[in-house]
């Protein structure tokens, strides 16, 4: 149905892009383009090797919107998706303007200066991409994405509104590592370490970072911590469904892991601003980053399940009164492993990116504009989650949440 350009080559794209070939029906010709060439081209071996599928591979520096509009020319490409990091987002949608090409990321823009999560500058896009009649598709991964698509199927299929809703996801997953990120280590602390807030009664209720804590237990992996954390779907929800009067985000944590990350914020290693060091200028988190794994080769030695998904209370269609749902999926770090060589996290990232991918190629989600995944009807999405390796289950609780 159309031709894919996938930028980045991180722990996400080697999922994605590995889904993205398994479905040649949707995707003709799947070009690949990042920073270190090299990475493009272990994922297109991997991909061959697996499917018998051919990848193009290209070096290309994303900050570059001309070196962008000219590879999009020369491929033909009709969507780009954008699997590299935040900070590139906005340059991305610029060049997918000027070359006339449908766009779709997993996480919203952040200036590398300011660890800012806020979607009003890639929703400055709409007229934009509206007036030229291209599709821009923002989150399209778990969480922000299937969360989304989760809270839409409800409220299509199961409750008129959603007076509150909590999102909760849980790493149950297992490694030898004394500490790791499940995905990129400097987007991943700069999200942690940030203030927690969630959506109250028209306003943002701020929260010191890490010190909510809360046991749940987690079908499939059984109780464990969460902590609210503040996280960028609070932002579209709310905006999109008015009538939220509450919206949390909950995220599991090992001792180990909050242990080390508060240490290493208070040693200065978690700073954003350069400092010099003998003489030369660096930045404390991305020296960090060099010295973490990396997400994507902790793969073949993480085991357990991770489950993400949404409660949501409000009232019944069927005019029954007040309902709470869970809906959720849970996803087995091996299963990844033994199908596309990644762990779950970048499993449960790069498939949906693909199936968002899907939507627009499909024409399904192709109305010109700037859309985060609540605004999109929910039904396709929600049966290639299901067809795609991502299955997910609905059950009545008995009612909200007491936490
Ligand atoms: P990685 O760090 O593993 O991969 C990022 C890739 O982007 C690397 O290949 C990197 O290149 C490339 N890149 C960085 N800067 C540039 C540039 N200027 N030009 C071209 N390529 C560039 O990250 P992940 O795969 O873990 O995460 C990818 C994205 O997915 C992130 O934005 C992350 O926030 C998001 N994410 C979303 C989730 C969701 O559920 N919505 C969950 C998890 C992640 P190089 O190899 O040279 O560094």
């Amino acid at each position: 149905m159309g031709k894919v350009l996938v930028v980045g080559a991180g722990g996400v794209a080697h999922a994605a892009v590995h889904k993205i070939a398994m479905n040649p029906d949707i995707f003709t010709e799947i070009t690949l383009a990042s920073r270190t060439v090299a990475k493009c081209h272990a994922i297109a071996k991997s991909v061959k090797e697996r499917f018998g599928v051919e990848i193009a591979t290209v070096e290309l520096d994303a900050m570059d919107v001309v070196q962008t509009v000219d590879l999009i020319r020369e491929t033909g490409a009709e969507l780009l998706v954008n699997l590299a990091l935040p900070y590139q987002d906005l340059r991305l949608m610029d060049a997918c303007l000027e070359a006339g090409c449908n766009y779709l990321d997993t996480a919203n823009y952040e200036p590398e200066d300011e660890a800012k999560f806020e979607y009003h500058w890639q929703w400055a896009y709409q007229e934009r991409f509206e007036e030229q009649g291209l599709t821009a598709i923002l989150g399209s991964g778990f969480d922000p994405g299937v969360t989304s698509v989760f809270a839409t199927w409800l409220k299509k299929h199961k409750l008129d509104t959603i007076r509150q809703i909590d999102i909760l996801d849980a790493n149950g997953g297992q490694n030898d590592q004394a500490f790791a990120t499940n995905f990129n280590p400097e987007i991943n602390l700069r999200e942690v370490l940030a203030e927690a807030r969630h959506w109250e009664n028209g306003a943002w209720q701020p929260t010191p970072p890490m010190t909510r804590k809360v046991e749940f237990d987690f079908p499939g992996i059984g109780p464990k911590n969460m902590y609210l954390m503040y996280h960028e779907e609070l932002e579209s929800l709310s905006t999109h469904f008015p009538e939220i009067e509450r919206a949390r985000f909950w995220m599991t944590f090992g001792d180990a892991y909050i242990t080390h990350a508060k240490v290493l914020e208070n040693v200065g290693m978690t700073r954003i601003d350069p400092v010099m060091h003998q003489g030369v200028e660096i930045i404390p988190i991305q020296f960090l980053k060099t010295l973490l794994p990396d997400p994507g080769d902790l793969a073949g030695e993480t085991k357990g399940k991770a489950c993400i998904g949404d409660i949501a209370t409000g009232e019944a269609k069927d005019g029954s009164g007040e309902k709470t749902f869970y809906i959720y999926n849970i996803c087995d770090h091996e299963e990844c492993f033994r199908e596309v060589g990644s762990q779950a996290v970048s499993y449960t990232t790069g498939v949906p990116a693909m199936i968002g991918a899907a939507q627009v190629l499909k024409g399904i989600w192709n109305s010109p504009g700037v859309w985060n995944m609540e605004q999109l009807d929910p039904d396709d999405f929600m049966d290639m989650l299901n067809a795609q390796g991502l299955p997910w289950q609905v059950e009545e609780l008995d009612g909200p949440v007491a936490f």
